[in-house]
């Protein structure tokens, strides 16, 4: 009886921590500076069908990675590296209601590096978003990069900030989300500028500069 007790309290609070991280499952509590002494490997995994991924995603996840090292001021080169090796992962995973994405650290021979997980099911993140990426590719494509470069920001050692302007804010602040991604939409005139327009504030870019640019 006990134990069936014991259980039922660990479900119930699995229900209420999954709620509560209806936005981001909040497994970025342990987020720190991934290890940087050398060149970053990363390996950027290819999506199953069932979780709405594209070929072309790809291309978004290498953009979001190049975003942050170009904006590093020299202190993160990224190379590219094998799944079991490389520090930085991305991954795609399927849809978890309300959800874009998440981040969980991993070491590799002692380095710390981090394997990010994005949903690119758009469908699940509710109806104005999901109606507004059918009807605009272009949109769909800004929710996916966005979050490649918050998750991302995560693997780098970023934490969520309040200010709407940052691509490291939480939604959990509040906030208008569709204009959290129009916003970016609407600097953009092909895919292409995606690569162009890095979708970083000079906030964000500073709190990385100031984590990696320690001498
Ligand atoms: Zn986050």
């Amino acid at each position: 009886m006990i134990k069936n007790k014991t259980v039922l309290f660990i479900f119930i609070l699995a229900t209420l921590v999954s709620y509560a991280g209806i936005i981001e499952a909040q497994r970025t509590s342990e987020i720190a500076p991934i290890d940087s002494n050398g060149p970053v490997t990363y390996f950027i995994a290819e999506g199953s069908e069932q979780s709405h991924y594209k070929k072309s995603d790809h291309e978004l996840a290498m953009w979001a990675l190049r975003a942050w090292e170009k904006n590093s001021g020299g202190s993160i080169q990224l190379i590219p590296g094998s799944e079991t090796t490389a520090l930085l992962r991305v991954y795609w995973v399927p849809a978890s209601p309300g959800q874009y994405g998440e981040m969980w650290p991993l070491f590799v021979d002692g380095q710390r590096g981090a394997g990010v997980f994005i949903r690119p099911n758009i469908d699940a993140l509710g109806e104005e978003l999901a109606q507004r990426a059918r009807l605009d590719p272009l949109f769909r494509d800004t929710i996916i990069y966005l979050t490649c470069l918050h998750e991302l920001g995560h693997a780098l050692g970023l934490a969520h900030t309040a200010d709407y302007s940052d691509i490291m804010y939480s939604f959990g602040f509040g906030g208008d989300i569709p204009t959290f991604f129009e916003r970016y939409r609407e600097q953009l005139k092909s895919r292409q500028d995606i690569q162009k327009i890095p979708g970083l504030s000079a906030s964000d870019i500073s709190r990385l500069q100031s984590l990696y640019n320690t001498d």
